[in-house]
């Protein structure tokens, strides 16, 4: 997001006013802070140079669907390509037996392992969304396991996730928060990012209560690379509604996941 944010240019000091309004969506509007302008004064020239605010990129978790087509896609020749010279960066002979399908497996593979791009988690919980008449306590799916790669190496990080909400319309079939996990887990990823963005589509679109969402996760970049420690994991949580606001809902949930008597 930061790279996303350095890239626009914005003429005047209102940009860090506009990107400190941006980066708290769910707040209310900053108080300006910077060069008052008289009271008498009619709106200030500068003011129409300040609108690209509302049009710069959303915040990366809710970038759910990346436009493909404003990508500049590329073709699948030019993908295979690509993992040809990535052998030839490794120090191997692309052309030799072992090795002369791999291009195409490799891009065949990513077609599975980043399907999250052409998935859409709104609409996943959109379609299937089932009353159930007078439920409104907690719901809870644990140990949902996912493969994720890290953006910053490409290099897988796997774990488990887990996921509560308070329904206030009904609840959505326990499957499909599976399904929301590994639409995000098939892209390249932070944990954090991920974690964020499983709350968010579930607060958007079911409306609950609450949402608390965990995520523990190995990361191969850090026992293959780096430091090389295997066997370590990160935990990150989110929590919003009932769940961000009282202390004894979030107990509660924690004690629900670790609790797999
Ligand atoms: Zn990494």
């Amino acid at each position: 997001m930061d790279a996303a944010l350095k890239s626009l240019s914005y003429p005047t000091a209102d940009a860090a006013r506009g990107l400190t309004g941006m980066r708290n969506d769910n707040a209310p509007a900053p108080t300006p802070v910077a060069a008052p302008l008289p009271v008498s004064s009619p709106l200030p020239v500068s003011a129409p140079q300040a609108r690209p605010v509302e049009v710069a990129p959303q915040p990366a978790s809710a970038q759910r669907v990346p436009d493909a087509i404003a990508m500049g896609r590329p073709s699948r020749e030019e993908a295979e390509a690509a993992v040809r010279t990535l052998l030839r960066w490794a120090g191997d002979d692309p052309n030799r037996e072992g090795l002369i399908d791999t291009p195409a497996r490799v891009v065949k593979a990513y077609g599975q392992l980043f399907g999250g791009y052409s998935q859409d988690a709104d609409a996943l919980l959109e379609r299937v969304f089932e009353e159930v008449e007078g439920y409104s306590d907690v719901v809870l799916v644990r140990d949902i396991p996912f493969y994720s790669h890290c953006e910053h190496h490409m290099v897988p990080f796997m774990g488990l996730a887990h996921i509560a909400y308070y329904p206030t319309k009904g609840v959505v079939g326990l499957s499909k928060l599976a399904r929301v996990v590994d639409t995000f887990a098939r892209r390249l990823q932070t944990q954090e990012t991920m974690t964020a963005q499983i709350a968010d589509v579930i607060e958007s679109i079911l409306k609950p209560r609450g949402v608390a969402v965990m995520v523990e996760a190995e990361h191969l970049c850090m026992a293959m690379r780096g430091v090389q420690k295997a066997g370590v994991s990160t935990i990150t949580t989110q929590f919003k509604g009932v769940f961000r606001d009282d202390p004894s809902e979030q107990v509660r949930f924690l004690t629900l996941v670790r609790n797999k008597g």
